[in-house]
């Protein structure tokens, strides 16, 4: 595993409240770990969390700014662990050379930093990016670091290294006679140098999370159960980027690929629909996190179960043409992943695999901002607790970006990123989707948002 600690405190995200400290009190507070304890008192000085007491008793200043929060939860900011910056650019029909050339980069920038923003304003104070075109994370990381976009702390991604052929390789698919000089997101790379070179060069470019492509299926296809490189092209490629002080994500829907990239040290496994007791116990061993990212299948399957496949032909296609019996195979497919994916990974959750969120938002079924329904479907579909959908959230979040210490849990001198949320998330998880909800956001005590009460000062003497 990768243990640098990673940036995303930079100046821009720092700077906190000002001189007063700012006093919540009548909080239901959610720390990221622990079961709820109402009627809290908050305390945040400058960027940081300054005191955590009952409400009673607590010592007051003439100076303090206190807000009266009313029984409103006080919970860590989120942290989107699947992001894909620049994808919302698909909807419109037009068909894309590949991943990451559906349009000019300079667009797909501005994407980017739009789906930062917005990624903030739903309470995500943190994100790990997914693979991703043209260095778009690196200069978003950059602009968010410089103040000049707003958004949450975040690791970069990077293009995702495949071997030449397979599904993700989308240049040298269907649109090979393209002769692509640009192949957009992926990065095609065979030989364990070659895979050693890919990750040294993503590195290079700034990418904090190399993302590598491990095995087939998930969302609109099937999987099948293989691992695409070869170990020796895996671990050379971990090695490198791990030497590097980056981590490496793999998209690893197979048991193989799961199992494989487990046993090579890869920081955060991406999908794992075939995850099974042997997958769990090498998992548990790397210490690796899994993003079940369960809410695009589901919706693909909503979608192509209801679909008149006869009459028009399902607009999610796999690149190649299909006859319908082949559309129709394909989706049984994917509902025998879904399905095993729905009883195995609340096992692995309870076997103490470490689950963060995130999905592949900004694609055309699943645009960004509308990362909720993914954790209801934890809790309604899958049964687990909402307070550790919010644990995965939050605290797990933060253990991924490699922010531990300094986010993810309201604790005494932790960096004060926090969500007001009128609603009780342990109790409807759904009212985290509302983004009027959410009637404050701090980002290291600095106010995203405040659509408080004006606070009032009230100290002993005042
Ligand atoms: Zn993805």
């Amino acid at each position: 595993m990768a243990t640098n600690s990673a940036e995303g405190s930079g100046k821009a995200q720092g700077g906190g409240t000002g001189s007063a400290r700012v006093v919540f009190r009548g909080a239901n507070l959610i720390d990221g770990d622990r079961p709820a304890r109402p009627n809290m008192t908050i305390a945040i000085r400058g960027e940081r969390i300054e005191a955590i007491e009952p409400d009673d008793g607590f010592p007051l200043t003439p100076a303090d700014e206190v807000h009266e929060l009313h029984g409103r939860s006080l919970m860590p900011g989120m942290v989107q662990s699947h992001f894909h910056s620049h994808f919302g650019a698909f909807g419109d029909g037009v068909r894309a050379p590949a991943l990451g050339l559906e349009a000019a980069p300079a667009y797909l920038s501005m994407l980017a930093a739009a789906n930062a923003e917005t990624a903030l304003a739903c309470g995500f104070t943190g994100a790990i990016g997914s693979s991703n075109a043209h260095t778009i994370d690196v200069s978003l990381k950059e602009a968010i670091l410089a103040g000049f976009v707003e958004g949450p702390r975040y690791l970069a991604g990077s293009r995702e290294i495949v071997t030449t052929g397979e599904a993700s390789d989308y240049p040298n698919n269907r649109n090979f006679f393209m002769d692509l000089g640009h192949t957009g997101l992926t990065h095609a790379a065979n030989g364990p140098e070659a895979w050693r070179l890919a990750g040294r060069t993503e590195a290079g470019r700034g990418c904090d999370v190399v993302k590598i492509s491990a095995g087939p299926g998930h969302g609109s296809s099937p999987t099948f159960d293989v691992l695409y490189p070869t170990v020796e092209e895996l671990h050379a490629l971990v090695e490198a980027t791990h030497k590097l002080g980056k981590k490496v994500r793999a998209h690893a829907p197979s048991r193989t690929a799961i199992l494989e990239c487990a046993r090579a040290g890869v920081d955060i496994i991406d999908h794992a629909d075939r995850i099974d007791e042997e997958c769990v116990e090498a998992i548990l061993e790397a210490g690796s996190f899994v993003v079940p990212s369960m809410l695009w299948s589901e919706r693909f399957l909503e979608l192509a179960e209801s679909w008149d496949h006869d009459a028009t032909p399902l607009p999610i296609s796999e690149g190649f043409p299909e006859t319908p019996d082949a559309v129709r195979a394909r989706i049984r497919g994917v509902r025998e992943d879904f399905d095993y994916t729905c009883r195995a990974m609340p096992e692995a959750a309870r076997a103490g695999v470490k689950m963060i969120v995130g999905d592949d938002y900004g694609t055309p079924i699943m645009p960004h901002g509308d990362y909720i329904p993914e954790f209801e479907l934890y809790v309604k579909r899958l049964g687990i607790p909402p307070l550790d959908v919010i644990r995965w959230a939050t605290r797990n979040g933060a253990e991924a970006m490699g922010l531990a210490d300094e986010t993810g849990t309201i604790e005494v001198g932790k960096l004060a990123d926090l969500v007001v949320v009128d609603g009780d998330p342990l109790v409807d998880i759904g009212c985290l989707a509302d983004r009027s909800n959410l009637k404050a956001i701090l980002l290291g005590g600095r106010w995203i948002k405040n659509e408080l009460d004006a606070p009032s000062r009230r100290g002993p003497s005042a």
